[in-house]
């Protein structure tokens, strides 16, 4: 071979030779890197080789044919394998045989191709049977096994062939095979005998030729280039290319393919397979878990053909436990199994996911990987493993994904319970947790559950943003429509709230009060379970277990706090709220908006907020004000006082002017008489509140421009409620104001005069020397970001509004992006949505720039975001690496930040390392 042409396609594993290790995973696939692994290890594995990920991709470049080399490389691996076998590949006396497996850099179960047996023929088939001893029934069961396989895989799927629905050639023959076992009356393929197997195999053989009108190759050389190549197709194949989309795997990938010796799970009582979890996925408990099958094949395990044993005490259940357990049945080698389970475990420091054949009863290993877990599991294995010594603390704190903290924070529905009940109809896990309750079919009626403590679950065709007291008030919600990002999915993970939306299957009648489930009638009071974390409905009401009690997490969490940097805030309205995120972790308040009480059902703070915006002159308008005052200051001082001396961000008023005007003629003459005006000159004024664009309009800090008073009285409140705390309780008490909606440093000048002056005044009436508070603005218009550096000169703190600065920098309308959101993202427009993941060219850019500006002019700028993306992990890596001080978010996401924070943390630390180590070299 001439050098140039020599790129190394072709690495072979098994015992003393294997080429690679699991450090090699993209060039190898997971499957490869890590059968490379274990062969290294010492541990059985049957010897093969592995063709590269970079030859798939060569190959689709290449036409879909071999890209030169491939052939001579896997001709020479094939000898070297021939060799520690002491079989041959294709020979009539001792023929080798292989399977041909699909294995990709990340782990895509069940979605590309593997074909078994290959290279059984009519000419090696009496070799084999004189080689096991004259056992003809499993040479035609392995026999007829590829036939099946072989004719889908590489002579249908492979050629692209897309039959009418039913009319697969795999259909065909597991029909074929069902009905043979039907004639006579057998139960499972392991009553089939000698004759009929020889049959069915003919007979599969003259329905191929019919169907796909072609030859079963006989010859096992056809048979392996088929079976390679099939491999790579399936790389895009339907399955594998839909599955990639969801997961956001590349296209240019490719997947490995890696041709290793079989050995037979299927020769008889002695022999078996198996698939095995090092833990329990479920729980994390330290317990083997598996299942396994005798006189069986590799897939017929999870194909769920037969039902499979347990393969441990352990692993007893109500459906297995009359079953046999590898422990009791082949001891010797279940307790080899369990060596390995160790070795394996200290060697990779995780949980594993194995897959094992047993030829009479000899061991072999075919596949390992880090094992799929639950977020219980995940926070489970990572605390026992660092107490096991196999982890260190960072290492722990990287074991469990944010997203799967979400789900240990809720009370969720007893896991027993839910395996004990039905599914009765499925929607889209929107909200975490699990809920049980009444159904209810309004608002009103969740509100007034709530009042009588009683639980309930608000059942709706959809919500709306008026539902939202009842959504509050109700423990758990499901929609028959509406997707992930519907308003109900996105207020109910604010809030942490159980939620399951887009359950197509029901029908709900919101006038009559029913709720159809298939042919079952629900009426309001019935019960029913929301298991929020996967989307299930029950009927009934099923136990639940509280999450509060988790020692594990607890402990989980301390650990995570010695490793962030960025501290983690909250989005408070209430002290209810404030108190919450306390014991969630929060270290202080982010967004505090007095605008909560005017939606608190409270009308008497609302009738004055109203009376303050119809108002037209400053003499009415102090009037107003002065009796808003005592309530702002009550809110002011609860949420000051729960957060006992941390930081709270109180960001001034901005409302939405003509939310607030009253509709009913009622009400307007009611605000009419107290303002002391006639109704015909109440509605003159509420016509001349009507903007065009009120996202634009007269709101924000423009509000406080034109009506300096509603900034004073503002402050007033909260230098009141400071002064009671520092007098009063004797506490210290820190407040940091926050500007809205600024785009010019002018416009703080203004504002901090009026505040500045508020504070002498209050200092002096209440004899305080001093208050601790700091003015600053929330950066959410692209202006203020780009002129950051003067802002900075006026404000002593950044707080980025990401939800507006996102909307202007876009100019998408958040509340509007529902008509065309899908489709960008299906289309690759725009990697995520940007309300929900900060767009790191866009917004991002501007955050760095403005924190760079601002800190050039005032060097220790506090710098936070207070947007829905604060608690977002991906979000929250991006805050650690602008250097941010805080990111902001609701109270049921702090621990989530905390956690993405600590990994941000851990992740850039080791970057660093690596960085440093690489600049040595
Ligand atoms: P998947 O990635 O879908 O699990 P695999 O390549 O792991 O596909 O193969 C499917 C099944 O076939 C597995 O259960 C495996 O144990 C079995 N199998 C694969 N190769 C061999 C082999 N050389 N000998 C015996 N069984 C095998
Ligand atoms: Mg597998
Ligand atoms: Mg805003």
């Amino acid at each position: 071979m001439k050098k140039s042409s020599a790129k190394k396609y072709v690495y072979l594993f098994g015992k003393g030779m294997s080429d690679g290790d699991a450090s090699m995973n993209e060039l190898l696939g997971g499957k490869g890197a890590n059968l490379a692994e274990m062969a290294k290890l010492g541990l059985p594995v049957p010897a093969g080789f592995t063709i590269t990920t970079e030859c798939c991709v060569d190959y689709f470049a290449n036409g879909q044919k071999n890209p030169a080399g491939l052939d001579a490389q896997v001709k020479t691996a094939l000898a070297q394998v021939e060799k520690v076998m002491k079989m041959k590949y294709g020979d009539k006396d001792n023929p080798l045989l292989v399977s041909c497996r699909s294995g990709a850099r990340k782990s895509m179960p069940g979605m590309m191709e593997t074909v078994l047996n290959v290279g059984l023929a009519t000419s090696t088939i009496p070799g084999l049977v004189k080689r096991t001893g004259g056992n003809e029934r499993f040479v035609y069961d392995a026999y007829r096994r590829l036939i099946m396989m072989y004719s889908d895989v590489v002579m249908e799927k492979a050629e692209g062939i897309e039959p009418a629905e039913g009319c697969a050639i795999r259909k065909q023959l597991d029909a074929m095979l069902d009905d043979l076992k039907k004639d006579k009356g057998y139960k499972t393929d392991t009553d089939l005998s000698v004759a009929d197997l020889k049959k069915l195999c003919k007979d599969f053989k003259v329905r191929i030729k019919k169907v796909l009108k072609r030859e079963f190759p006989d010859d096992p050389m056809l048979q392996l280039q088929g079976a390679i190549g099939a491999v790579f197709k399936s790389w895009n194949g339907k399955k594998a290319v839909s599955y990639r989309r969801i997961e956001g795997i590349p296209d240019d990938w490719g997947t490995a393919v890696n041709v290793q010796s079989m050995v037979f799970g299927n020769m008889g009582d002695t022999s078996a397979t198996g698939v095995a979890f090092t833990r329990d996925p479920a729980t994390g408990d330290n317990k083997f878990y598996g299942e396994w099958l005798i006189n069986a094949q590799g897939e017929d395990v999870v194909a769920g053909t037969r039902t499979p044993f347990p393969l441990n005490k352990e692993t007893k259940n109500e459906q297995n436990k009359h079953l046999a357990s590898m422990e009791e049945m082949l001891p010797k080698t279940y307790k080899e199994l369990v060596g390995i389970r160790n070795k394996l475990e200290h060697h990779y420091h995780d949980m594993l996911d194995i897959e094992f054949t047993i030829q009479d009863k000899q061991l072999f290993m075919l596949q390992c990987r880090v094992g799929k877990r639950t977020g219980t599991a995940a926070l489970n294995m990572a605390m026992d493993m660092l107490k096991e010594k196999l982890i260190d603390e960072k290492t722990a704190v990287m074991r469990v994904a944010p997203s799967q903290l979400d789900e240990l924070l809720h009370p969720i529905l007893d896991q027993k319970a839910e395996k004990a009940a039905k599914v009765i109809v499925k929607g889209l896990p929107a909200g975490p947790g699990g809920a049980v309750g009444q159904i209810v079919f309004n608002s009103e009626d969740a509100m007034a559950c709530h009042k009588k403590k009683i639980a309930c679950i608000m059942v709706r065709e959809e919500t709306n943003p008026e539902d939202v007291d009842g959504m509050r008030a109700a423990t758990g919600i499901l929609t028959a429509r509406g997707g992930m990002t519907s308003h109900a999915a996105l207020v109910c993970r604010g809030w942490g709230k159980c939620c399951i939306v887009g359950a197509a299957d029901i029908q709900v009648d919101e006038v009559k009060k029913t709720l159809k489930i298939g042919t079952k009638t629900f009426k309001e009071g019935d019960m029913l379970s929301l298991n929020g974390t996967r989307g299930y409905v029950y009927a009934g009401a099923l136990k639940t277990v509280d999450s509060s009690e988790n020692e594990q997490l607890k402990k989980f969490m301390k650990l995570v706090d010695k490793f962030k940097k960025l501290g983690v805030r909250a989005n408070a309205d209430t002290a209810e709220d404030a108190a919450k995120a306390r014991a969630f972790g929060a270290e202080g308040i982010g967004l505090f908006r007095t605008e909560h009480m005017f939606y608190g059902g409270n009308e008497k703070p609302l009738f004055a907020l109203r009376k303050m915006i119809l108002s037209s002159t400053a003499e009415e308008r102090v009037k107003a004000l002065n009796e808003l005052f005592p309530y702002v200051k009550k809110d002011i001082l609860a949420t000051l006082k729960a957060m006992e001396g941390l930081p709270v961000t109180v960001r001034f008023l901005d409302p939405p002017l003509h939310e607030f005007v009253p509709h009913t003629k009622e009400q307007q003459l009611d605000l009419a008489k107290s303002i002391g005006i006639s109704h015909a000159e109440f509605l003159k004024r509420a016509d001349a509140l009507k903007e065009s664009n009120p996202m634009m309009g007269h709101r924000g800090v423009r509000l406080g421009v034109t009506y300096p008073e509603i900034t004073a009285m503002q402050a007033r409140a909260i230098f009141e409620a400071a002064s009671e705390i520092m007098l009063k309780d004797r506490k210290p008490c820190h407040v940091e104001m926050m500007i809205p909606v600024t785009c010019d440093p002018n416009e703080l000048k203004d504002q901090k005069k009026i505040i500045e002056q508020v504070a002498a005044e209050v200092a002096k009436k209440n004899k305080i020397r001093k208050f601790d508070y700091m003015v600053g603005t929330m950066i959410e218009i692209p202006r203020a970001a780009i002129l950051a550096g003067k802002m900075a000169g006026e404000a002593e703190f950044f707080s980025f509004g990401t939800n507006d600065l996102t909307q202007m920098t876009f100019g998408f309308s958040r509340d509007d992006i529902g008509g065309f959101i899908n489709e960008y993202l299906e289309k690759d427009i725009i990697p995520a949505d940007p309300f929900q993941t900060i767009d790191r060219d866009g917004v991002g850019w501007m955050i760095r720039h403005a924190v760079e500006a601002g800190r050039a002019t005032r060097k220790n700028l506090k710098a936070g975001i207070c947007g829905e993306q604060g608690g977002e992990p991906k979000s929250v890596e991006f805050c650690h690496e602008v250097g941010l001080s805080y990111v902001s978010c609701s109270a049921y996401r702090v621990p989530i930040a905390r956690l993405a924070a600590a990994q941000a943390a851990i992740k850039s630390e080791l970057a660093a390392k690596a960085a440093r180590k690489a600049k040595r070299k």
